[in-house]
């Protein structure tokens, strides 16, 4: 079973970096606003062309601002949207298998005391006719056994000496 605290913490890490990453790509963007014309093929900057180009070739969007001249600034955002989304469906998926977990431990709970119930009861029929006495038995028991059910019925007798114990 997936670890699901674990799972929310990657979700989290992640959005907080898609937010980061988001942040750049916009004040990167900005730059391009109200610009015209081409740019430079190599440099990014505006107002020439390669030819004759002597500046530095742009390696980093906040640079220039063209999100057209660097696609990896699209991909990488892309890239943390989908990471998300595989999170979130792990995510259901491990509070699915949470939940239905829950409900097998609830159900066998309850197979405990209707496996158990009749067998107390064939222990001492006089003094368990008392529902009262017979559950609360029953619930001792179950923390005697762990909430397993004993798997050798000769051996039922020693029930009533525990519950003594324990009592
Ligand atoms: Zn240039
Ligand atoms: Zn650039």
């Amino acid at each position: 079973m997936e670890n699901l605290p674990i799972i929310q913490t990657q979700i989290k890490s992640a959005t907080d970096q898609l937010e980061i990453v988001c942040n750049q790509y916009e004040q990167a963007s900005s730059k391009a606003n109200g610009r015209r014309g081409k740019l430079g093929t190599r440099c990014h900057q505006p107002g020439h062309y390669r030819a004759g180009c002597s500046n530095l070739s742009c390696m980093d969007m906040s640079n220039c601002g063209a999100s057209e001249k660097h696609p990896e600034s699209k991909n990488e955002i892309m890239e943390l949207q989908k990471l998300i989304k595989d999170l979130q469906k792990k995510e259901a998926k491990a509070s699915e298998e949470l939940q239905s977990f829950k409900l097998a431990k609830e159900r066998s709970v309850n197979s405990f005391f209707a496996v158990m119930r009749p067998r107390l009861r064939r222990q001492n029929e006089g003094c368990y006719v008392d529902k009262f006495t017979l559950d609360k038995d029953l619930i001792l028991l179950k923390k005697i056994f762990n909430n397993k059910i004993p798997g050798d019925t000769w051996r039922d007798w020693e029930m009533l000496l525990l519950i003594e114990c324990y009592r």
